[in-house]
Order: C-alpha cells, then sequence, then structure tokens
C-alpha cells in the first residue's frame, strides 16, 4: 500500500519524478498515489521526499 500524507507534502515533484507511474500531482499541487503499488521507484521515492510524506505498506503475503 502507498500513501502520501497531504499534510506533510510540499510538492516538491521528487515522488513524480522518480516514479511517475505511481504518483502524479492533484489540483492542489500536491502528490497524489495514481497506482498503488510498492516497487524499487517507490521505496526511492520515499527515500528522496524530504517531508517523509510518502507511508508504504508491503503486504506480508
Ligand atoms: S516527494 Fe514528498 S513532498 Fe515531494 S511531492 Fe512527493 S510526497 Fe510531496
Amino acid at each position: 500500500m502507498v500513501k502520501v500524507n497531504k499534510d506533510k507534502c510540499i510538492g516538491c515533484g521528487a515522488c513524480t519524478a522518480i516514479a511517475p507511474e505511481i504518483f502524479d500531482f492533484d489540483d492542489d499541487g500536491l502528490a497524489k498515489v495514481i497506482k498503488d503499488e510498492v516497487n524499487e521507484d517507490v521505496k526511492m521515492a520515499a527515500e528522496s521526499c524530504p517531508t517523509e510524506a510518502i507511508e508504504i505498506k508491503e503486504k506480508n503475503s
């Protein structure tokens, strides 16, 4: 599961640049998840997010 905490997001665009298939901007210029999939790009985006707004939960099974 991938989630963007909009209270933390500052719309810097790092995640949309790193994982454009997963993240896009909403009408407020903040990141939103367009595809709920955890992959290497998503993990890199989460690490690159300056405000740690991206939450990732990997399925256990
Ligand atoms: S990298 Fe973080 S702060 Fe930047 S747009 Fe994405 S979620 Fe928002």
